[in-house]
């Protein structure tokens, strides 16, 4: 692709890439176990800089063009980049939280959407299918690809099941910085877009909402909303595309463990 400089990395970087994704499984993990309602986003911001900064490596966020915190937490109809705050969880909400870890140079990026209490059937739905969709995508991630054959995979599942892409957030390439190329969208057409090849990393990251597609930042500068108030859930694996298959980086859902 024109003006696209994509960065292969070699089976040993690969490793301490996994290093990385390991530890923000780990993160990942203690964030699982801590939230509940009456919990609060700015406590589970500091359990998981704790837990990174104990390990020797740095939360990716903190400092990203400024921003605030190691975790981002959104929830409901916040689709990313929640600032953490006082506010606590509720029985009944939806909150995404999205990690990066940066270990030994290289960045895992990873986000989670998570049930608090008993939610809607309608949040269930909408958090199963956007999971479905992340695995879906897993499958596709293997040399001879296309991004677009990312994006459909994603979308596919998605619309399927009568839900909506946010179209103008993307998945990314990852390395020694968090965004490189290519861009990642999780719409698209197969066979088209940057060719998958052997050592290539991209985050993968469904952003999927219960109405329209249209977001909107809030008065903050960073949180983004969905423009109608509808539901959003983010779920995002660190994937390498290998000759050997695809290697999820950060293998926080059992199914992608063994891979
Ligand atoms: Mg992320
Ligand atoms: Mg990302």
């Amino acid at each position: 692709m024109d003006g696209q400089m994509i960065v292969t990395k070699s089976p040993a970087e690969l490793d301490a890439m996994a290093a990385s994704g390991d530890l923000l499984v780990q993160v990942h993990e203690l964030i699982t176990s801590l939230v509940r309602p009456g919990i609060t986003p700015l406590e589970l911001d500091r359990a998981a800089e704790e837990m990174i900064r104990a390990n020797g490596a740095v939360p990716s966020f903190k400092g990203f063009h400024g921003y605030p915190a190691s975790l981002c937490i959104s929830p409901n109809e916040m689709v990313v980049h929640g600032i953490p705050g006082k506010r606590a969880f509720v029985e009944g909400d939806l909150v995404s939280i999205d990690c990066g870890v940066t270990l030994d140079g290289w960045v895992a990026d990873a986000a989670v959407t998570h049930e608090i209490g008993t939610v809607s059937a309608e949040a269930t739905h909408l958090r199963e299918k956007t999971l479905e969709s992340l695995l879906a995508a897993v499958e596709v991630c293997v040399p001879g690809n296309r991004v677009g054959d990312v994006g459909h995979a994603v979308q596919t599942v998605v619309e399927d099941a009568g839900l909506t892409i946010v179209r103008s957030l993307v998945g990314h390439g990852v390395g020694r910085t968090m965004h490189e190329d290519p861009q990642v969208p999780n719409y698209g057409k197969p066979g088209r877009g940057a060719r998958l090849t052997n050592g290539m990393v991209i985050a993968v990251e469904p952003m999927v909402t219960t109405g329209g597609h249209e977001v909107v930042v809030a008065d903050d500068d960073w949180a983004i909303n969905t423009v109608d108030g509808s539901l959003s859930a983010h779920q995002e694996f660190t994937i390498a595309i290998t000759d050997d298959g695809p290697r999820v980086l950060t293998p926080w859902h059992a199914s992608v463990k063994t891979r």
